[in-house]
């Protein structure tokens, strides 16, 4: 028995551990007709679902300074964070974000166990919130989609199953586009939408591709892509323990379930017995028999019991928000050891990624004399050296570099064209660096070059020339 699992009675056996809620005794999917839900949460996930969705569709047209406010090219490797352009150059960042998500999802669900899964993944909102109210309202209850299924091919039964995927269909295209807006940006988006697919046959099959899979998902493959597929889901064995919050049935309260009966005295527990909260499951688990696997923490099972709890006059609350913990000893403690360690470490990884976010420039310049060479004498006494650029562009803009030196008189200029960045591309110029013979104090006089970019310094970069010490160097002396 693991941790999270519950003792409740009469279910100290534990054999619907053995079997999925969606799989037949014979080892075939059990389609879900799930009782449409009401209640108080109910309602507060179709307003979170709501602000989910216009955060999903609109962000991808907000555009700050001129650019996307939100953009993951993947295909492009080009990242905007709130305005903040990031590239393949910025791996650092990228993997101090991807370590402090992880441990955010580690701290959340050890505290709150799967509410992100219930109230915010884009599969619940868009599966329950949306799709299923489809069925709803085409197909009827959960017992008229069930009856639907069952009875024979009928012009009725064609023109709904028609309608409905239509919708769907429709649906799936309005998503597809959507994830494309976040990948490739709204302008390349309306691009592809607006001209003849020929002219972008990629981006018009990735459209194709994308609605085909989300019509599977949402039409066919449901929760599945909860209990088989979501690697999250997978993680909740691990993570959650005795005081994390999770959909629970209160068993101290609820047991010995059995039927209510208005004219006897109630000796039994508070559960009734009534299936409700199994009914309107959508991964059709039976919520009184411990935290599953299954349990998306939709809130569905809540409203339903509190329902019934409120026919039968008693308290709500018999399926609630509690951890384990809350539920044998009434004590509810968010402030645990894991939780307190994971908190640290992500304060400390946050910081870490502030820091650098903060502090990272423009524009980033090296110079390095060049490997190998030696000074180089120049006619009318100069003295002169080679250096190795590397630029890199951080910003939306291609920009102009030049570089001017800072501590010593002398004359500096880039070999070839004028050095013109493009945005998130890096270049590799040679510098050339000529100083005049008294000016040469030591084998290696101390550089200061400062980095113009459209004649402002962007940076000061320091190195050293080379060159012979009070007029006579090695190459003198030979
Ligand atoms: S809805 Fe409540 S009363 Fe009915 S079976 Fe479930 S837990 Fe028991
Ligand atoms: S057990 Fe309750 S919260 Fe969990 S998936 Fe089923 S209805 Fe939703």
């Amino acid at each position: 028995m693991t941790e999270t699992e519950t003792t409740n009675s009469p279910a100290s056996e534990t054999s619907f551990r053995d079997q999925l809620g969606i799989v037949s005794k014979e080892g075939k999917r059990k389609w879900i007709y799930p009782k449409k839900p009401s209640g108080r949460f109910h309602a507060g996930r179709i307003l979170a679902s709501w602000i989910l969705l216009a955060i999903l569709f609109v962000t991808p047209f907000l555009r700050f300074n001129g650019h996307p406010l939100m953009l993951f090219d993947i295909t492009e490797r080009k990242f905007i964070v709130f305005g903040l352009i990031f590239g393949p150059h910025d791996y650092i960042l990228f993997a101090i974000a991807m370590i402090s998500t992880i441990v955010f999802i580690f701290l959340f669900t050890v505290v709150f166990g799967r509410l992100f899964c219930g109230w915010i993944c884009p599969q619940t909102v868009f599966m329950e919130m949306v799709f299923r109210k489809i069925d709803y309202w085409i197909e009827g209850n959960h017992v008229r989609q069930k009856q639907l299924n069952d009875s024979s091919w009928t012009g009725n039964k064609i023109f709904k199953k028609l309608f409905k995927h239509g919708i769907y269909f429709f649906l799936s295209f309005l998503i597809a586009n959507m994830l494309l807006a976040w990948i490739i940006g709204s302008e390349k988006l309306l691009k592809i939408i607006s001209a003849p697919p020929s002219e972008h046959m990629g981006g018009f099959v990735a459209i194709l591709v994308f609605t085909g899979v989300f019509h599977w998902i949402f039409g066919w493959f449901r929760e599945q892509a909860c209990i088989l597929v979501c690697p999250y889901g997978r993680l909740q064995g691990v993570l959650l323990d005795r005081n994390s919050i999770v959909i629970a049935y209160d068993f101290i309260r609820g047991e010995p379930r059995g039927k209510f009966r208005k004219s006897e005295e109630r000796i039994l527990g508070d559960c009734i017995d009534c299936h409700q909260c199994v009914e309107v499951c959508p991964t059709g688990i039976d919520i009184r028999n411990g935290t599953q696997l299954e349990c998306i923490n939709c809130t569905a099972c809540i409203d339903a019991c509190d329902s019934i709890m409120d026919s039968v006059e008693k308290p709500r609350g018999l399926i609630r928000y509690d951890s384990i913990e809350g539920i044998e000893k009434k004590i509810r403690s968010l402030i645990t050891p894991r939780s307190i360690g994971y908190s640290i470490v992500l304060i400390i990884l946050i910081s870490l990624l502030t820091y650098l976010v903060i502090t990272r420039s423009d524009i980033d310049v090296t110079i390095l004399r060049t490997g190998g060479m030696f000074y180089q004498e120049q006619p009318d006494d100069y003295i002169s050296n080679l250096y190795d650029v590397k630029a890199l562009n951080k910003t939306f803009e291609s920009v102009p570099l030049s570089f001017k030196l800072k501590n010593v008189d002398g004359k500096i200029s880039v070999l070839g064209d004028s050095l013109i960045i493009k945005t998130q591309e890096s270049v590799s110029v040679k510098l050339f660096i000529m100083l005049k013979r008294d000016q040469i104090k030591s084998m290696n006089t101390p550089l200061q070059i400062e980095v113009l970019r459209s004649g402002e310094i962007t940076q000061v970069v320091e190195t050293s020339f080379l060159g012979p010490v009070g007029g006579k160097g090695i190459i003198d002396e030979i």
